[in-house]
């Protein structure tokens, strides 16, 4: 089909997300949340819902709900009910997951995504709500289901956005800005692959002059951003090619094949679930007060889109290192903690530090598929690099040549004093070796009279060659300069 009957759409996205929160222990019993335990073992009675036991409520569930509540510009509501949501599944013990229905936590939100340079754009937050996530079935160990209650009755935030994304990049900025959030806000470890964070995205598409919605699916088991995207581009050709060819379509819910990269359908509106959802007898009403959120308010960190801004103001660095930057706190904390160590604060060596962070730290972090806390090198080793290459004392390229042992933990400052590898910058020192030079290569300068220039380049490398590569390169240009014209 062409380009055009596409431009004649427009796609409608909602995204819903889940998001395990890091509790130490499960949202309505004590029993660990830990990740990765052996099957089974962060179990007890509430989890394994035996006869009689009772939910009493995690607090640090509601601190982290109101929090990501405050990061994403809802209103925290004051009047909760807990509710159950009905379904049968070998994983649920309870016969129910207790979530919230009519009265979710946070509600009325708003996300701000930053399109390009110049375009920003408003994401609505529907509803954040709290619920407890269900067991885990597993299909592929044994010939018969195996279960895992570990995960049961861990505490979950979904979050649902409105349906005003209008492509999967504007997806990706969404999720992307959520994840560091979560992250920054230390309630979530952003993980997809293990399922810490887990996205449903609801795609329609409608005539450009229409502005009726048309029909949505549901598309579940989106382990990466990269398959949200995908199955986002794929859902809207689908059902694009599906109208063009005068079909209609159907309220579905399906699920993305990683391997085929296509959707597929998992079950139709009509066998879809009645949750028969009412309020939760076993927990009273939740009342927040206005001096809990302000609480939590108060103890918020700073979030990643405000620090980028200060990174620009007070660090006077582009917009571009400052957004690489704060992409993962860690590698912010590292940048901050370098420039506080760096002996001549300007901004010239901001953004030499910017550099550095960005190619060597990032290089290493990807390479050894580690996090910067786990680097050997230390902040205030870049900011010695940095401030050794600023005042002159070492070139860049020794700067570079001595990587591989500041990679393993040394003082920079340390090897250059050890290795004597100091710039030379001694006018003197220098100008002997050009002296030399000229008078031993006679033909070379004749060259240069009548007009080569590239004889210079002829001497600066000799001159380098003599000092081990130390001389630096500025004062070893204007020297050979001077004396080539001279003679
Ligand atoms: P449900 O409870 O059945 O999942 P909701 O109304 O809560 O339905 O919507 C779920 C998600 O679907 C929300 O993120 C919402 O923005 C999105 N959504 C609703 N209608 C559409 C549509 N026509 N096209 C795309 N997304 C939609
Ligand atoms: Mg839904």
């Amino acid at each position: 089909m062409n380009k055009e009957i596409f431009e004649k759409y427009e796609p409608v996205i909602g995204l819903e997300i889940h998001a395990q929160l890091l509790t130490e222990s499960k949202a309505f019993c004590g029993s660990s949340t830990t990740f990765g335990a052996s099957p089974n073992t962060n179990t007890d009675p509430v989890t394994l819902a035996h006869p009689g036991t009772l939910p009493v409520l995690n607090k640090k569930v509601v601190d982290f709900a109101i929090m990501m509540g405050l990061a994403t510009n809802c209103s925290i509501r004051d009047w909760n009910l807990f509710a159950r949501k009905n379904y049968f599944s070998q994983d649920l013990p309870k016969g129910y997951q207790i979530s919230q229905d009519n009265t979710p936590i946070c509600y009325d939100g708003h996300l701000v995504i930053e399109l390009d340079d110049e375009n920003k754009k408003r994401i609505g937050i529907t509803r954040i709500h709290m619920e407890e996530d269900s067991g885990k079935s597993i299909h592929d160990l044994d010939i018969d289901t195996l279960v895992d209650f570990n995960r049961a009755g861990v505490p979950l935030i979904e979050i649902v956005s409105e349906p005003d994304i209008r492509s999967s990049s504007e997806a990706y900025l969404y999720l992307s800005e959520l994840k560091q959030i979560l992250i920054y806000l230390g309630i979530n470890t952003g993980n997809m692959e293990e399922g810490a964070l887990r996205v449903d995205a609801n795609i329609s598409v409608r005539p450009k002059s229409r502005e009726k919605f048309g029909t949505r699916t549901e598309v579940k088991n989106l382990n990466s951003f990269r398959n949200v995207e995908k199955a986002i581009e794929y859902e809207i050709k689908r059902q694009i090619e599906l109208i063009e060819s005068g079909g209609e379509v159907r309220q579905v819910t399906m699920q993305w094949d990683g391997n085929k990269n296509q959707t597929k359908e998992m079950r139709t509106k009509e066998m879809s679930h009645d949750y028969r959802y009412f309020p939760e007898p076993d927990l009273p009403p939740l009342i927040i007060k206005e001096d809990w959120v302000e609480r939590i308010r108060s103890t918020m960190p700073e979030l990643p889109m405000a620090r980028k801004y200060r990174f620009i103001n007070d660090y006077n660095i582009p917009s571009y290192d400052a957004g690489v930057l704060v992409f993962d706190k860690a590698v912010a904390d590292f940048y901050e903690s370098a420039v506080s160590e760096l002996e001549v604060k300007d901004d010239n060596n901001n953004k030499l530090v910017s550099n550095w962070v960005m190619t060597e730290i990032m290089r290493m972090i990807q390479d050894r598929d580690t996090s910067v806390s786990d680097l050997a090198i230390k902040p205030k080793h870049i900011a010695e690099i940095v401030d050794l290459i600023a005042s002159g004392t070492i070139s860049n390229k020794i700067a570079k040549d001595i990587f591989e042992e500041v990679e393993s933990g040394v003082s920079p400052k340390k090897i250059v004093e050890e290795k004597g590898l100091k710039q030379v910058s001694d006018t003197s020192l220098i100008e002997d070796i050009v002296k030399g030079l000229i008078n031993d290569n006679p033909d070379s300068v004749e060259k240069f009279k009548s007009g080569n220039a590239k004889v210079k380049g002829f001497f600066v490398g000799q001159v380098m060659k003599g000092t081990k590569g130390k001389a630096n390169p500025q004062i070893v240009s204007d020297i050979v300069d001077k004396y080539l014209q001279d003679t």
